[in-house]
């Protein structure tokens, strides 16, 4: 099978200030992804990759440079799916993890649970082999003086110009068709310590079932949990077009999977009338993604293996 890879690094007001760094974030997370599914690695270790890389890089909401909690602390969440077995490995509110992702895998992988929270989540990375930071290692100086603007006046969205972007993701498939996908964030800012979001609940803000496809969440995460927006647009997913046996070039074009994502959007809009967005691959490996905010960064790697980035 022929693999494929789509990220996203949020969508909110991006700032035209902060374009070029969301580009240029995705198109290192897809390099680092695609590095490891073009020589035949598996979907796993390269959505692992992409969401590390856009975990690191603090123009995003995941990972060091999180937005703050009213405590002035980071608190990230992430998630991992697997879509061959149904099983996620998820953490949520950690203070002392560097790259989140890298435990919700261990979760996955090396635990009979599928979500473990705070002291406990951070109880098992160490025990698991991964090194825990000091809280403060996690705190940019942007989201530092961000804090600080809301808590001298009240949060507001403009404190954050240059620094709102959101949450991050990556779906992928390799050669041999297991289907992965990943979501990760720092949430919202100045969010009640203990808040936990759409994003590392399993149908909320990430989703993959290989009979369909996978999905990441990005946005407002008290609405996208009633809608539990991953799972609704992988059902969408189901339709003739794409779950029956037949081959991709006869049912399935890129446009099945965009119109399902767009179809989810305007569902979830519908409904909520909040904003967000998402992006998609079918169980084919057709990359989709919608939004109804005024930005999204995202990136996929196209069929002539060139790397498409935007925001
Ligand atoms: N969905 C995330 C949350 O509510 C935020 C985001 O996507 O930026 O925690």
């Amino acid at each position: 099978m022929k693999p494929s890879l789509i990220v996203h690094g949020g969508a909110w007001n991006i700032p035209d200030e902060a374009v070029d760094a969301c580009k240029s974030g995705c198109h290192r997370a897809l390099a680092a992804g695609w590095s490891i599914l073009s020589r035949g690695g598996s979907a796993l270790d390269a959505i692992e990759a992409a969401v590390m890389v856009l975990e690191d890089d603090p123009v995003f909401d995941a990972g060091y440079g999180s937005h703050l909690n009213l405590d002035g602390h980071v608190e990230c969440d992430a998630i991992v799916m697997n879509g061959a077995t149904l099983r996620a490995g998820a953490a949520a509110t950690l203070q002392r993890v560097r790259n989140p992702v890298q435990l919700a895998r261990k979760i996955l992988e090396d635990s009979p649970h599928m979500m473990l929270v705070a002291e406990g989540a951070e109880r098992f990375a160490k025990q698991h082999g991964i090194k825990l930071c000091k809280p403060e290692e996690l705190v940019s100086d942007a989201e530092r003086e961000a804090w600080m603007k809301c808590k001298s006046d009240k949060h507001a969205a403009e404190h954050h110009r240059g620094h709102e972007q959101g949450t991050v993701g990556a779906v992928a498939i390799d050669v041999n068709g297991s289907l992965f996908a990943a979501t990760s964030t720092g949430g919202t800012c100045c969010k009640l310590p203990g808040r936990v979001g759409d994003s590392p609940l399993i149908g909320c803000g990430c989703y993959a079932d290989s009979e369909a496809g996978g999905v990441s969440c990005t946005g407002y995460g008290e609405a996208i949990m009633k809608v539990v927006l991953a799972k609704s647009t992988v059902d969408l997913l189901r339709g003739p077009a794409t779950c029956v046996d037949t081959p991709p070039s006869i049912s399935c074009g890129a446009s099945t999977a965009d119109l399902a994502a767009r179809e989810a959007i305007h569902l979830f809009a519908k409904r909520t009338h909040a904003t967000g967005g998402l992006i998609l691959l079918d169980r084919h490996g057709n990359p989709g993604f919608a939004f109804n905010t005024a930005r999204m960064a995202y990136g996929y790697v196209a069929p002539d293996g060139s790397f498409l980035t935007a925001v």
